[in-house]
């Protein structure tokens, strides 16, 4: 299934050094080895597949087509549509539980519901069996050295500090990235981030009593409320995990919802067909954490011919497009395809890359907030849902 490795007298003598062994990181470990290079992948957590707690914490992710063309480049797809359930429309929850089915396209087009911690996993013995690739968990970089060439890695099992030379650097280590902590320092390197004035919590809804699916299986569910929503995408075991995007402050909001009986009788009001089949809803909305949702930008991506950002490191977007994790696969495609193109012309790979990335990405930022507010307020419109009708989306 993976493609062959060349042989180590054809292996370039450098070895690529990848921060971060999440969904993008393990993409582009596989891509960088298939390519002939030797990859070393550092990754802060310990290792996914030790710990059967993450998954059920796991948040879902919608892969599309475009993160599926970047798997299908490296011959996994097949292995990760075996923990992907398909969504072929939105099924939209009015107060009173009336149901409308939106379907995504007239010929049975679909986006897939994947758990972030399954595919990861999936992705995590991917990698394993490739020739060529060495994981390190439990990695923290904890400062990069520019000029020197230099990561400061901790190893977390110990508490020990070390010294890492690199020969190339890839930033793969998300949203907060340390390697892109290091360029911020530098001169005429651009950077922002933007967190909305919401945060959200993922909820559950319970399997059936004979594991199956007590709502609709292949729909993305959406229960818009104007102000706020709850989404939920469905897992293999018969449950859907909930995301509720609610306002930090206000009358509704996480602040205003302090206790159990405040958050029943929330939820009995606004998403009462839901109620009945979250069982843990008051537990799992006081144990579960509230997160933040953040747009960062910068660029450029890369530093002195040697270090290159990928995924969310260079450009994290607001979940609402579903397309974050889409656009960190479409990075490694397009940094494959360059590759084959320029050889080891790193220079120009990288520079090729970053200017014909960033337009993109910075789109998709602006849609993925777009669409919040189609989602929220926008789908629940009747006007709106005559007008797609009359699009035939
Ligand atoms: P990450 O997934 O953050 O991985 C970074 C890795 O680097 C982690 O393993 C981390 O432990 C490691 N790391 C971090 N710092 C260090 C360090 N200092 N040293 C060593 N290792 C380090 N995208 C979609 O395409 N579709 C969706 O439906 C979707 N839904 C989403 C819903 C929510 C609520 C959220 C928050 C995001 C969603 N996304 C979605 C976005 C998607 O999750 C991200 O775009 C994607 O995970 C980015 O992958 P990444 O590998 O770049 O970063």
């Amino acid at each position: 299934m993976l493609a062959p490795t060349p042989a180590p007298s054809q292996l370039p003598a450098e070895t690529l050094t990848v921060m971060g062994a999440g969904l993008v990181g393990c993409l582009l470990a596989l891509y960088l080895a298939q390519h002939g290079h030797a990859v070393e992948v550092f990754e802060r957590r310990p290792d996914l597949r030790g710990d059967a707690k993450v998954e059920a914490r796991s948040i879902n992710l919608a892969l599309s087509d475009r993160g599926w063309r970047a798997l299908e480049g490296v011959g996994i797809a097949d292995a990760v549509r075996e923990v992907a359930i398909a969504m072929r429309g939105r099924m939209m929850h009015g107060v009173e539980g009336q149901l409308t089915f939106q379907p995504y396209g007239q010929d049975g087009q679909a986006i897939y519901s994947v758990s972030r911690a399954g595919l990861n996993r999936r992705m995590l013995d991917l990698v394993e069996q490739q020739p060529g690739i060495r994981m390190q968990f439990e990695q923290r970089c904890q400062r990069v050295d520019l000029r020197n060439s230099q990561l400061e890695m901790r190893d977390e099992t110990t508490g020990e500090s070390r010294i890492q030379p690199f020969q190339r650097l890839f930033g793969a280590d998300g949203a907060y990235s340390a390697v892109r902590g290091a360029m911020q320092r530098t001169d005429r390197f651009n950077y922002s981030q933007q967190y909305l004035d919401y945060g959200y919590k993922e909820l559950t809804i319970a399997a059936g009593p004979d594991g199956s699916w007590p709502i609709e299986k292949h729909a993305l569910h959406i229960w818009p409320r104007g102000q706020y929503m709850m989404i939920a995408l469905p897992n293999l075991d018969g449950s859907f995990n909930c995301t509720l995007f609610f306002p930090y402050e206000g009358a509704n909001s996480f602040a205003a919802l302090q206790t159990p009986a405040q958050v029943r009788t929330f939820f009995a009001e606004h998403f009462a067909d839901a109620v009945p089949l979250m069982p843990d809803l008051e537990t799992e909305f006081f144990a579960n954490p509230t997160s933040s949702l953040v747009t960062v930008r910068c660029f450029p991506w890369s530093h002195a011919d040697d270090v290159l950002l990928l995924g969310d490191a260079s450009h994290a977007i607001v979940p609402f497009y579903g397309q974050g994790m889409n656009s960190g696969f479409e990075d490694c495609a397009v940094l494959a395809e360059l590759l084959e193109e320029h050889g080891s012309d790193w220079p120009r790979i990288m520079r090729q890359f970053e200017t014909s990335r960033k337009p993109n990405t910075d789109a998709m930022a602006d849609l993925a907030v777009y669409n919040f507010y189609e989602m929220r307020d926008r789908v629940a419109d009747p006007r709106f849902l005559l007008q797609k009708k009359i699009e035939g989306r």
